[in-house]
């Protein structure tokens, strides 16, 4: 029986087995997707990162939810 674990990019749930070769992805598209988000951490760590889990004493600032980058 196969084990199932879910995919880092879109958390589908992939078998992880030989004969999937982006196991733990699902696919060749998520394991470039995750690459791609890797590299891009590195460069939006030297940006202000908005800190939301953060408890600060500044207003709410309304973010443009565009998902543009
Ligand atoms: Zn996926």
């Amino acid at each position: 029986m196969a084990r199932l674990v879910n995919c880092p990019t879109c958390a589908k749930q992939v078998e992880w087995k030989p004969e999937n070769r982006f196991r733990p992805f699902c696919s060749e598209r998520c394991k470039k997707i995750d690459l791609g988000a890797w590299a891009n951490e590195e460069y939006r760590v030297s940006q202000s990162a908005p800190t939301e889990d953060e408890e600060s004493s500044l207003p709410p600032i309304p973010l443009p939810k565009d998902g543009g980058n």
